[in-house]
């Protein structure tokens, strides 16, 4: 025995590699096994596509024999095997056919992720006080913090190297702040 009980690290190299790639079509030429593996994966997220694409390559998918009923329209409108919504119903609510999860933007996510590190970066090189401004506001944005732009964040710093933020310093000016009770006094 090579690993013992609980201990799942390989200590030894693979005993057996394969020396070409696993192809599925080497002793399968039929009909069948071209045909699924000339199918386009569309209609789902980059996940289940991962997954169908597997099935395909080691020959673990299984093409419907007859159309599959729709969990949304429940109609008997599914093509695509492994699919839980049909392409019509997935289109409409703009989620993956497999898992319905909502139809990813590869991008989006991306950007959304580089921004956040940016950021990150960029509240790391800011003096406490400016950062825990900038933490206030971007708490107060909650779901639309990821809309929030660098640039926009810069410039927020700039005004309040300009006039060090009255409203947003709220520690800056000590209690008997002059404007408070300015307007407190006019009745
Ligand atoms: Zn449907
Ligand atoms: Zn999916």
């Amino acid at each position: 025995m090579s690993t013992s009980r609980g201990n799942t690290t390989r200590q030894r190299p693979q005993k057996y590699q394969n020396k070409t790639a696993f192809k599925n079509d080497l002793h399968d030429t039929s009909h069948r096994t071209k045909i699924i593996n000339s199918l386009d994966i569309t209609g789902v997220c980059k996940r289940c596509k991962d997954i169908i694409e597997w099935k395909i390559k080691y020959k673990k998918y299984k093409p419907l024999t007859a159309p599959r009923k729709c969990v949304n329209c429940e109609q008997k409108t599914i093509k695509h095997a492994y699919h839980m919504l049909c392409s019509k119903c997935a289109t409409e609510k703009q989620v993956c056919a497999k898992c319905c999860k909502p139809a990813d933007s590869p991008d989006e996510e991306k950007v959304d992720e580089s921004q956040n590190t940016a950021i990150q970066s960029m509240l790391k090189g800011l003096p406490e006080r400016k950062r825990r401004t900038i933490l206030r506001y971007l708490n107060k944005q909650g779901s639309d913090q990821q809309k929030t732009s660098i640039a926009h964040l810069e410039k927020m710093i700039q005004e309040m190297d300009k006039m060090a933020l009255e409203d947003d310093l709220d520690d800056f000016f000590s209690d008997d702040d002059p404007i408070s009770s300015d307007n407190e006094g006019k009745e």
